[in-house]
């Protein structure tokens, strides 16, 4: 680790504790976003921007900066860390890598700022996994586009102000029409469905987004059709984030467990004297350190452009998964106490199991991960 990244993860790690951490029990609790002012406060300090150039007020660092920064805030609240998240990892670098000069100057020191927040809308209620069977279609008319179709389970939908619509922008069929265009809130015809009441990630908005003749001007496509292989490319950086997310949940576990294990006392001493509770500690941090592993080799592999897919999916599909099995033990060795809310152990389970669903499935990640091994493509279709 460089001193840098040092003392961004410190700088990170305390406002967590002192600004983040009092207000997450009630985020969660009410299913309420992170304010906007707090969002401001996260602009300020600059985190919003870690992994964006300067010239749009951000700090151009390397990626692994933001992620120690979303790993920090994630680890006590991830309706904050998620906001780091979109800047850094989400929608946002897509407008940063494939966006036109003319877009980044117009999006970018917005998101940086905190002034503005962008979604990302790929899912449809028909197309998930196989996203390439999207319906959502902008017709061109004159300079602009006229946008139908309904995109689900958009985090942040309603709340942002900006949204990176996949879409099909011309009749090409499969993933030779898709592209993507961006959707400013309040756009008439754009509308939202009713907030969705997830198992997890409370605190973190979810609604259908809804284009009901939506006009967008041809100046906000990022992406021109056929260029959904570009926009997954960068979309590999979103699924740092996503890892990172799902490593922040089960340290948390994990660094919890491992004070209650030595405080907790019975049969007269310590949990963690007993054998079979140092195995399952043991457990757990294998599986940490392993993902956390794979996440940094992913993460170095971003230092000279986009990171590798093949090192990605290693990562994302690891630590979505171990991040279940980790939050499980812990609850189990907090006995009744992990099954309470006040114990927060919980909360952490139920939030491991979103990001194990949102950005591509672990089973999808498998199919990735041999494709690249064996350098050919899979057909799901045939
Ligand atoms: C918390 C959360 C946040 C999300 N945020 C966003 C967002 O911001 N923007 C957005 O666009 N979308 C978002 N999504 C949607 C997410 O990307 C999809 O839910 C995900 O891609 C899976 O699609 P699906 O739900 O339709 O499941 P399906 O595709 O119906 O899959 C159901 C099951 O079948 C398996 N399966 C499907 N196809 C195959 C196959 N070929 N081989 C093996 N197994 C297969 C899957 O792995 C899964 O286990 C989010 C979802 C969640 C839960």
């Amino acid at each position: 680790m460089t001193d840098d990244i040092r003392e961004i993860r410190r700088l990170a790690a305390q406002v967590a504790a002192d600004v983040y951490a009092p207000m997450a029990d009630e985020l969660d609790a009410e299913r309420r976003p992170l304010p906007v002012e707090e969002r401001k406060r996260l602009g300020e300090l600059g985190f919003l921007g870690i992994a964006l150039p300067e010239e749009f007020g951000g700090s151009g660092a390397p990626i692994s900066h933001a992620l120690a920064v979303i790993e920090e805030l994630g680890k006590v609240c991830r309706p904050a860390a998620f906001q780091v998240f979109e800047s850094n990892t989400g929608p946002a670098q897509v407008i940063n890598h494939l966006g036109t000069e003319q877009q980044r100057r117009r999006w970018l020191p917005d998101i940086v700022a905190g002034e503005k927040t962008m979604a990302v809308a790929i899912s449809e209620p028909d197309a998930g996994s196989a996203a390439t069977d999207m319906r959502t279609s902008a017709k061109p008319v004159d300079d602009t586009y006229v946008i139908n179709g309904t995109k689900r389970w958009i985090s942040n939908g309603g709340e942002a102000d900006l949204y990176l619509t996949y879409t099909r922008l011309s009749d090409a069929p499969g993933s030779k029409g898709i592209g993507g265009i961006v959707v400013e809130k309040g756009t008439p015809g754009l509308s939202f469905g009713a907030q969705e009441k997830l198992m997890g990630f409370r605190g973190i908005p979810s609604a259908d987004v809804i284009f009901d003749d939506v006009v967008a001007p041809a100046d906000n496509v990022v992406v021109p059709a056929g260029g959904f292989g570009k926009l997954f490319g960068v979309f590999s950086i979103e699924r740092l984030g996503n890892t990172t997310m799902s490593l922040a949940v089960a340290q948390a576990a994990l660094d919890r467990t491992t004070a209650y294990v030595q405080e907790r006392e019975q049969f007269g001493k310590p949990l963690v004297e007993f054998q079979s509770v140092q195995t399952n500690l043991a457990d757990m941090v294998l599986q940490v350190e392993a993902a956390r592993a794979l996440l940094e080799k992913a993460a170095d592999s971003a230092d000279t452009g986009l990171p590798d897919p093949f090192k990605v999916s290693l990562a994302k599909c690891t630590a979505n998964e171990m991040a279940k099995r980790v939050t499980d033990l812990g609850m189990q060795l907090h006995g009744g106490n992990g099954y309470t809310e006040e114990y927060g152990l919980e909360r952490l389970h139920r939030d491991s199991h979103g990001w194990a669903i949102a950005g591509g499935t672990p089973a999808m990640q498998r199919t990735r991960i041999v494709s690249e091994l064996l350098g050919r493509r899979f057909d799901q279709r045939r």
